[in-house]
């Protein structure tokens, strides 16, 4: 019996279970197709039929849904399992998992992964966030390892799963109104990615993350091996290396797993910015531990074209790169982004603000930032804040007017970057429909570039 997920209904068919699933929305047509093909009862875009749900004998329930919904409420009352499509998905594989969680980075740090496992010849599957439901490839492949990314929401969840290799990129808070604005509460979900790793698996970790770093402390001592990254150098460790772990020596990312050391120039990484600096070592960590050498580690690295709307390179129009960061939808990705410039840079930022403080940029964008565009429908509080910076700024209320201004701000060997601090959703549908908006716009430019 499920909520929702059609990939959970398949998988639970599969296994012989009496299944019905509900969703309040429409459910879309390739998992129609699904539900029809496994032959799988099923509700949609209307409220949830209380009574079959509460009838259950387990419930499957999509992430989306908080645990303070009435109907999950007076299921937990009953007594009745309430788990997640992970959770579930764990019973019927043997596959080797390796789980990525974080506040910041699990797709990049996923994405790196799974393409270095796959272009090293591996048999595996991608899934969470990203990729196919992960009941779905257990019910219908065969893959020896998958590489998961796991958001808190699915982690609140799961209780006997275990993940072979666990990943922690960074706790900050984040979605805290899901979690009784506790920031406890949220770092206990997080945390949960390690419940039942035993001393055959792995732990990897940013180091000079202060909540993970205290959790570990409070957790010692733990089982699984622990594996840590950090972005300092030998000598700023007063030349002791981490052994096992990931650090940086003469200009070089040195990964040391004991039984095998990959070092890689750092110049040779295939994405910019210390934070895929961090998101580089924990896939490479996780590729060295499954088994991968380092010139097919280094060789997979190589052809990583990085994940759309992430600091993507989108063309060049009168000698100006143009980067698209829409994903960086609050102000710790901005920061990370201008951290990433290596040329003075246009900034378009703006949208739907989350309660902002921009502070965190404030010397950033003095020092790296030549102009600003403000592209939201409420822009006075970019103004209050950056204009006394006495850069040329300018609003805008479409991308397209947003990029005409940046393209007459930006001079030849400059770069204009979207990434704008806030949520999309005052003009756009989305983060994606931001980043696509300008990735066509500046292919528009390009193609007229290049008959002049
Ligand atoms: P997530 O899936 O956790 O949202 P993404 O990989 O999609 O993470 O990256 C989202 C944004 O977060 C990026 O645009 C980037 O600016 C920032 N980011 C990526 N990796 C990290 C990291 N390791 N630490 C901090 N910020 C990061």
């Amino acid at each position: 019996m499920l909520f929702c997920g059609a990939g959970a209904a398949v998988l639970a068919k599969v296994k012989g279970f009496d299944v019905f699933l509900s969703d309040m929305s429409p459910i879309k047509d390739k998992y129609k197709e699904w539900l029809q093909r496994w032959d799988i009862p099923y509700e949609e875009g209307h409220e949830h039929t209380a009574e079959l749900i509460l009838n259950a004998d387990e419930v499957i329930k999509s992430p989306g849904i908080p645990l303070t919904a009435p109907l999950v409420m007076e299921l937990l009352k009953k007594g009745t399992p309430v788990i997640s499509e992970i959770e579930f998905a764990g019973r019927y594989t043997n596959a080797k998992m390796i789980c990525i969680t974080g506040s910041n980075g699990k797709t990049t740090t996923t994405m790196m992964t799974y393409h270095i496992l796959k272009e090293a010849g591996l048999n595996v599957g991608l899934a969470g966030n990203v990729g196919q439901s992960l009941a779905y490839q257990v019910a219908t492949q065969n893959f020896d390892y998958y590489v998961i990314e796991l958001s808190s929401f699915q982690l609140d969840n799961m209780y006997d799963f275990k993940a072979n290799v666990s990943v922690i990129m960074n706790i900050t808070p984040d979605h805290l109104d899901r979690y009784d604005h506790k920031m406890q509460n949220y770092i206990d979900a997080k945390m949960r990615i390690l419940q039942n790793q035993d001393k055959e698996d792995f732990f990897i970790y940013w180091n000079e993350d202060p909540i993970v770093t205290k959790e570990i402390q409070k957790r010692e001592p733990l089982r699984m091996k622990l594996v840590p990254f950090t972005g300092k150098s030998l000598k700023e460790m007063g030349d002791h290396p981490l052994t096992p772990g990931a650090y940086l020596k003469d200009g070089k990312m040195v990964v040391d797993l004991v039984d095998q050391v990959i070092d890689i120039d750092v110049n040779e990484l295939p994405l910019p910015g210390p934070h895929n600096l961090y998101n580089t070592m924990a896939a490479t960590i996780s590729a060295g531990i499954a088994g991968i050498k380092k010139e097919a580690i280094r060789k997979a690295l190589m052809s990583f074209k990085g994940v759309e709307h992430r600091l993507e390179k989108c063309g060049v129009v009168d000698g100006v790169q143009y980067i698209n960061d829409s994903k960086a939808t609050n102000v710790n990705s901005c920061w990370y982004a201008l951290m990433s410039m290596k040329t003075p840079t246009v900034l378009i930022l703006g949208g739907k603000d989350k309660g902002n403080d921009y502070t965190e940029i404030e010397e950033l964008v003095r020092e790296r930032c030549t102009a600003l565009v403000y592209m939201g429908l409420h822009n006075e509080k970019l103004h209050d804040f950056f204009d006394k910076q006495g850069k040329p700024v300018a609003d805008a209320l479409s991308m397209r007017e947003a990029l005409e201004k940046c393209r007459a701000f930006a001079k030849p060997g400059d770069t204009v970057l979207l990434s704008p601090c806030c949520a999309s959703f005052d003009l756009f549908k989305s983060y994606e429909d931001r980043g696509d908006q300008m990735k066509a716009i500046v292919a528009e430019w390009e193609k007229v570039q290049s008959k002049e």
